[in-house]
């Protein structure tokens, strides 16, 4: 029965677009979005001849009203097939201010309402299990890491260093060396990610928001002992939140910045490769182009579920970027 629901996601690639709503001290804007209808979104893309429209279509398409728990609804089945034993991979993608980090963990001044995925999924994960324990006994741990110009660094170190990580992968399993801390309760997460968000800021000036260019993963590792047969399965999960997508103009920025920009650049590429090849059937995959995608090769693919989730401003001035992002996301659907 279980298995039945999995299937019913319909297809292992996923891809859903949410439109950020203007901040405030924007309300005079006039939107991009011209409609939303059901997965379809239409938006004003002015060219040089005039005034003109461009429709794409996902999964799903969330409006600027939607709201964490409306979000979350749409993902739940995914994160349960965890606890029977999938692989899943959430990415949050789009250019630095669109969105992505209020999906996934929520705004700055946290409230539980405004919890993003991160907060939720685990949530539930704790929820499920407790459910179902008169047949499993789940253990649950996670992993978080950072990668910034293709290396990789663990965000849940306590000694304030912050620890660089030899960045391969073994046997295609991901991040291998990070410390993996068991999680038992909603409460024990809400102090990991703050450990995790303390670190990532070290190093980090105002003027150099490291988050928006580097990828930040939480992995979540269940494993589930059958409490009749003694059968163990585990399931892994991947969540996020992608370096911010924005073309960087080259002849404006030089040294450790245009090195940035071209780990991205090219690491945001080899995803959209390894999605779009996964999704045409293709029989190579091209996992080697980057770090993100060798380390979290086991968890795309084959029988793993993937969901792309991007994320669009609705400031007209953002439209070049807003439509490089569902351009991209038509890429892989
Ligand atoms: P990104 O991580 O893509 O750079 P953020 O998540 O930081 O973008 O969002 C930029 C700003 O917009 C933040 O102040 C955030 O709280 C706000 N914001 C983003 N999405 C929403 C939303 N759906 N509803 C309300 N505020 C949002
Ligand atoms: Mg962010």
């Amino acid at each position: 029965k279980l298995y039945n629901q999995v299937q019913d996601l319909k297809g292992s690639i996923r891809v859903y677009c949410r439109v950020r709503p203007f901040l405030s001290g924007q309300s005079n804007y006039l939107s991009v979005v011209d409609h939303i209808e059901e997965g379809n979104i239409t938006v004003n893309a002015p060219s040089k001849h005039g005034k003109g429209q461009r429709s794409f279509s996902f999964n799903k398409v969330f409006g600027p009203s939607a709201t964490q728990v409306e979000v979350f609804a749409d993902m739940q089945p995914l994160i349960r097939s965890v606890l029977d034993g999938y692989n899943v991979c959430i990415f949050a993608y789009g250019q630095t201010g669109s969105g992505k980090t209020f999906t996934m963990s929520g705004p700055k001044e946290l409230t539980e309402k405004s919890q993003g995925v991160n907060y939720r999924a685990l949530g539930d994960l704790f929820l499920i299990a407790d459910q179902r324990k008169e047949t499993y006994r789940y253990d649950v741990s996670v992993q978080m890491i950072e990668i910034y110009n293709e290396q990789v660094r663990d965000l849940l170190v306590t000694d304030g260093t912050n620890k660089r990580y030899p960045s391969y992968s073994q046997n295609g399993l991901s991040v291998p060396d990070a410390n993996l801390v068991s999680v038992s309760s909603t409460l024990d997460i809400i102090n990991l990610m703050n450990l995790g968000q303390r670190n990532r800021a070290v190093g980090a000036t105002a003027l150099n928001d490291r988050s928006s260019r580097s990828h930040s993963c939480l992995t979540v590792h269940v494993q589930g002992r059958d409490l009749t047969s003694g059968a163990i399965l585990r399931g892994c999960m991947h969540l996020v939140d992608l370096a911010g997508s924005e073309r960087v103009d080259k002849s404006e920025v030089t040294g450790d910045r245009l090195k940035e920009a071209q780990h991205i650049n090219k690491s945001l590429s080899a995803l959209g490769d390894v999605i779009a090849s996964l999704a045409q059937k293709n029989p190579h995959v091209p996992y080697r182009n980057s770090k993100l995608t060798q380390l979290l090769q086991d968890s795309l693919g084959g029988q793993a579920k993937t969901l792309m989730f991007v994320h669009i401003s609705p400031e007209p001035d953002a439209i070049g970027e807003t439509l490089s992002t569902l351009k991209f996301a038509e890429r892989v659907a």
